[in-house]
């Protein structure tokens, strides 16, 4: 790290005391655009990267709500608004009980790039509340939903920022948060994206992230010689991500023999194909939030308790679960399986000095903010068919997103390439992402 990353990672650590999770990200990012602050001195006189690394602006707010047995509850709710120089605030709400203003921020400074990456005129943003869904009834999350979105309308808008879901905000959770933004904004419009398609949700945006990780996935093994077909693969989560880039594999005739829940992991060596992937997308609908089950319904898949799905062996490894779920021991454990690829579909799910490991043992990286922005960028098409009152066919949105993946990947390689970083795509996303918002930044002044 060289002294002027040095001096921009104090500033976040003095301004953003204990929030691991900024820190850790902004790091990752900053070490990665050394060779273009070397290249491009006037960033740093024109206070670039200070600008950068401090949100334009944080919400946060109260969320009382009345739970089944008449007791009020209190959450915290927020909005981090991190940075408009390429588009209106674009970027999900999460609902877990580890939302805290670090795990906000480091999703908001993420998406700033990721949405970069994508091509489309959007900026980055994030929200979310401390409110863990899981075991919740469809009335609790209803009403927290709702007095969630009653502080939440007054700072967003078609024009403004455009929030969507994440962990725990599912289509219920939309449904219930854009049925009070109408009544509350008396305008139906695309402030919310991952609407159901009878209200003005996309065809294929449920998928998209999951699709968009696999075709992403696809790129990265064809540079480098090799094709999906046949391809073992381990995945984290069994979430919607998980879901999609499951249903894809199989598709393109990959097998995956592993997925994992906050109980354990599941190996299913025969792979999960047919019906297993709708009964997968059952168990994380029924709100328990175990995939036990699966081995109780199936048999031949054996559940392994407590355990992470990352010492199985496989060809390529896709975490979709969370922050930090690939661990230094996790790492060496991939790079002893000897396999070649690693795609992050979570935000951020392999900490530094794991990623580090990775890369110098010869794992090849698909970093989540080029992997996984298949689905922002869907939401961003969701948003351009509301405003124009029109609806797009499957086919039409499945092809965009292929299109919107391949120039992902091919302009995070390029990037490498052009700073003589080889095929580093993790460094090439940082860049490629970068430039555009950097550029747009210096344009527009100091603001
Ligand atoms: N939460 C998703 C992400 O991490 C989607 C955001 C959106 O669609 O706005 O990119």
């Amino acid at each position: 790290m060289n002294s002027l990353t040095e001096k921009y990672l104090d500033i976040v650590k003095k301004r953003n005391p204990g929030e691991a999770e900024f820190h850790q990200c902004v790091e990752e990012i900053l070490v990665s655009l050394e060779p273009v602050l070397a290249k491009h001195p006037e960033y740093e006189k024109a206070g670039l990267i200070e600008r950068l690394i401090e949100p334009e602006r944080i919400i946060s707010f109260r969320v009382p709500w009345v739970d089944d047995s008449g007791k009020v509850q209190v959450n915290r709710g927020y909005r981090v608004q991190f940075n408009s120089a390429i588009g209106p605030y674009k970027g999900g709400v999460r609902f877990a009980p580890n939302v805290y203003p670090g795990v906000m921020k480091f999703l908001a400074f993420e998406q700033i790039f990721k949405n970069a990456l994508t091509g489309l005129p959007i900026g980055g943003g994030k929200g979310g509340a401390d409110f863990d869904p899981t075991g919740k009834s469809d009335g609790e999350v209803m009403r927290f939903c709702q007095s969630f979105m009653t502080e939440l309308y007054r700072h967003i808008g078609p024009t403004t920022d455009s929030p969507a879901g994440d962990l725990g905000v599912g289509p219920r959770e939309i449904g219930y948060l854009f049925g009070k933004y109408k009544r509350l904004a008396n305008s139906y419009d695309e402030s919310i994206t991952g609407k159901h398609i009878i209200y003005g949700g996309l065809n294929g945006r449920t998928e998209a992230t999951g699709y968009g990780i696999v075709y992403f996935a696809d790129c990265m093994l064809k540079a480098n010689g090799e094709k999906m077909e046949g391809k073992k693969v381990v995945i984290s989560g069994f979430g919607n991500v998980a879901w999609g880039t499951t249903e894809k594999l199989d598709e393109l005739g990959a097998k995956v023999i592993a997925f994992s829940g906050p109980d354990g992991y599941i190996l299913d060596e025969a792979g999960v194909t047919g019906e297993k992937i709708d009964y997968f997308i059952e168990l994380r609908n029924s709100g328990k939030n175990i995939c036990q089950p699966y081995a109780d319904k199936f048999p031949g898949a054996k559940f392994i308790a407590g355990k992470k799905p990352w010492e199985v062996k496989a060809d390529l490894y896709i975490p979709c679960a969370m922050q930090n779920d690939i661990q230094l021991e996790d790492a060496k454990n991939i790079v002893a399986s000897g396999a070649k690829f690693m795609c992050e579909g979570a935000n951020m799910p392999t900490t530094n000095e794991a990623l580090e490991y990775l890369m110098a043992n010869g794992v090849i990286v698909g970093p989540c903010k080029a992997a996984n922005a298949g689905g922002v960028a869907c939401s961003c098409i969701e948003m351009g068919q509301n405003a124009g009152h029109t609806v797009f066919s499957p086919d039409q949105v499945h092809a965009q997103l292929k299109d919107i993946m391949v120039n992902i990947h091919d302009s995070a390689a390029a990037a490498a390439k052009e700073y003589g970083l080889g095929y580093n795509l993790v460094a090439g996303a940082n860049i490629a992402g970068f430039m555009k918002v950097a550029q747009a930044m210096m344009m527009q002044g100091v603001v």
